[in-house]
């Protein structure tokens, strides 16, 4: 039976539009192999909704998504928006999209592909094979945690103030969406904490060691953050998926995704409790190359793989894509930013040709 599937597609600014139109292209050809239908909308975000509204997250917009089964979403940003007031510009859209949509948990897989092993900074030995997940926390913490700010003391000096506090349920909902991510690979869960210092990192880690009696089938481990921030350029390869707070993520998941080396080839997911997630790719607009038929694809098209996978529960699509990416690369292909002596330089839409030519023949 034909499954239909609604999607929001915001391509934003820069090179995003580039990158969404391959990316819609694989898709309708994965629609017509797996018997899925899309029904495809495109809304404003970023820098284009402030053009063409005045705000970088118009109304109408936050309404599709939510009526929408998911948010594929590329990169908003530039130069041109740069010297906003903070409140209207295209990076407000962003945290108004996660929090009208309740996306309180963040996904980054860092994966290291044999093709691109040279793009690394990391010894070939200690990278090789790696493949990880953080799963990070994103509305809670020290980021939204009260009080905050800058208050005067009674001596006069300043005093800057963040409160990292999470709730038991918050703590709950995090971490059922890491047992369940550590599910769908190998049943390992690293949870990842400062609970020799901190209280809040000891009701983190205490909820997560209950939390594990609903998962036997998943092996719970605990680092501190010190200790994760070492291990994981030390040997990378013990990891699996990676739990943590938001700030401990935000840092570890940018540490995660440089052991690749390849900011073209990173995707993302935010989850929430219900409701549609969003897709998108690690990487910003890339203005520099804007408009060139240069940007790579290929984040963008790794960002479907995931919405397949995490937000439709549809693997076997999901897979296939991630086959014929990996299937492009071993034939050559490469675009500038991965691009290494022997192989062959293709553009952003030729890197689509060559995806929906692999995709026709598998
Ligand atoms: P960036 O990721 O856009 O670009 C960094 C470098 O990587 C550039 O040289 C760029 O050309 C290259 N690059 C990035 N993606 C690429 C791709 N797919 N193919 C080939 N090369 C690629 O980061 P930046 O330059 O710091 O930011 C540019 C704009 O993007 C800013 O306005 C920033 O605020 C915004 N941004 C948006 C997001 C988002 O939408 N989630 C994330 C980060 C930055």
């Amino acid at each position: 039976m034909t499954q239909h599937y609604r999607i929001t597609l915001l391509p934003g600014d820069g090179i995003g539009p580039e990158i969404m139109a391959v990316t819609v292209q694989v898709l309708k050809r994965i629609g017509e192999q797996f018997d899925l239908q899309f029904e495809f909308q495109e809304a404003l975000m970023g820098g284009v909704a402030i053009d063409a509204t005045g705000e970088p997250l118009p109304a109408a917009t936050l309404e599709a998504c939510r009526a929408s089964d998911a948010v594929l979403l590329a990169a908003i940003g530039g130069p041109q928006w740069d010297n906003l007031p903070t409140q209207q510009r295209p990076e407000r859209g962003l945290l108004g999209l996660r929090a009208g949509l309740g996306l309180f948990a963040n996904l980054r897989p860092a994966k290291i592909l044999p093709q691109l092993i040279d793009a690394s900074t990391l010894k070939r030995e200690v990278i090789d094979g790696v493949d990880l997940m953080v799963v990070r926390e994103l509305t809670g913490g020290i980021y939204f945690g009260q009080p905050k700010g800058i208050f005067t003391t009674e001596s006069g000096e300043k005093r800057g103030v963040n409160t990292m506090a999470y709730t038991e349920s918050e703590i709950d909902r995090i971490g059922r969406v890491a047992f369940e991510t550590a599910r769908k690979r190998s049943h390992r869960l690293c949870s990842v904490d400062k609970a020799n210092v901190l209280e809040v990192s000891q009701l983190w880690r205490t909820h997560m060691t209950e939390l594990a009696k609903e998962y036997p089938d998943v092996e719970l481990s605990h680092l501190y953050v010190d200790n994760a921030a070492m291990q994981l350029v030390r040997s990378p390869k013990q990891f699996d998926t990676i739990v943590t707070s938001n700030l401990f993520g935000d840092i570890l998941s940018d540490a995660a995704a440089m052991l690749t080396g390849s900011i073209g080839m990173l995707p993302s997911a935010s989850l929430g409790s219900t409701g549609p997630g969003v897709f998108e790719p690690v990487h910003g607009s890339a203005p520099d190359i804007a408009g060139q038929n240069k940007a790579n694809p290929l984040a963008q098209v790794l960002s479907a793989a995931m919405m397949l996978r995490y937000g439709l529960h549809q693997p076997q699509a999901a897979d296939r894509i991630e086959q014929a990416v990996l299937q492009v690369l071993d034939a050559g292909n490469r675009t500038g930013d991965i691009l290494s002596p022997g192989m062959t330089l293709l553009g952003c839409r030729e890197m689509g040709e060559a995806l929906l030519n692999t995709l026709q023949s598998q």
